[in-house]
């Protein structure tokens, strides 16, 4: 009996320590989370991440601490300015939770060790260029130049993949999207006149960088996943909007972070598959 209480004991305790430990990495996470809301808005502009106080965007009132607070504030001014009540976009508390939501399924799903950590970052970035290209139609080559700079950490210090993995995986996306491009440009300049390509070069670098990052098999993965989101939401767009034109980072890097967490696991499940099928 007592043996029962113990292990009771423990688990116990090892509940209210994964309690407090996701708590904290959201709490964190959703702070992030308002620094890349200040990324993805002022990077188009050119203007200066930290030299200016966040603002209200109507009435241009300082933002008190107060309702600095990630997501709560938001919840408890109910999306209103305090000044002008002008509405805040919803969009502030659904950048900074997803954040935290994205931190506490990647120390899920990988753990607490580098890996993850490095992810966490990843993920952060992931969100930047999703919603910097949802907005402007463009994605910013610093940001996947960090992303591609963490291949380096990522070598160094997890067994994420080999460094022949990460030179194919730069490769084996970015370069077929690389000809797509190009050839479409070429038919699209033909048959209408405008300079346009299928897939745009910053598409393809993004997965060049994410491919250096991830290797081989979790690129092909997230490739899969960004090409088949964005037809079915590309579809329902021309049905809606009737617009065919719509930024294609945002469904790569919802491929990217679903591949950085399970793609490998993915590849050889649908591989292991097909064998069996044969
Ligand atoms: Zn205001």
């Amino acid at each position: 009996m007592n043996v029962f209480f113990n292990s009771l004991h423990d688990e116990y305790a090892m509940l209210s320590f994964k309690i407090m430990f996701y708590t904290i990495v959201f709490l964190f996470g959703i702070c992030i989370g308002s620094f890349l809301n200040v990324v993805i808005i002022r990077l188009p502009r050119h203007e200066s991440l930290i030299k200016r106080s966040s603002h209200c965007m109507t009435c241009g009132t300082k933002i008190r601490p107060i309702d600095l607070i990630p997501v709560f504030s938001w919840l408890f001014l109910r999306g209103k300015c305090h000044n002008c009540g002008e509405k805040i976009s919803v969009r502030y508390p659904i950048v900074e939770s997803l954040n935290g939501i994205m931190y506490i399924l990647t120390m899920y799903v990988l753990d607490f060790n580098p890996d993850s950590i490095i992810t966490c970052v990843l993920m952060s970035l992931l969100i930047v260029v999703g919603f910097m290209d949802w907005d402007t139609m463009e994605i910013d080559m610093i940001i996947v130049a960090i992303i591609f700079l963490l291949a380096v950490p990522s070598q160094l210090l997890t067994d994420r993949c080999t460094i022949s993995e990460r030179i194919i995986g730069a490769l084996v996306i970015s370069v077929p999207f690389f000809v797509i491009g190009e050839v479409s440009r070429g038919i699209i300049k033909k048959k209408m006149g405008e300079d346009f390509r299928a897939i745009e070069l910053g598409d393809t670098i993004l997965m060049f960088a994410a491919g250096a990052y991830l290797g081989t098999k979790a690129i092909i993965v997230s490739a899969l996943i960004g090409v088949i989101t964005a037809a079915v939401v590309g579809v329902i767009n021309k049905r809606v909007t009737g617009n065919s034109k719509f930024a294609f980072g945002p469904f790569l890097s919802i491929g990217i972070a679903f591949a950085a967490l399970w793609g490998p696991k993915l590849a050889d499940w649908y591989l292991g598959f097909l064998k069996v099928k044969n």
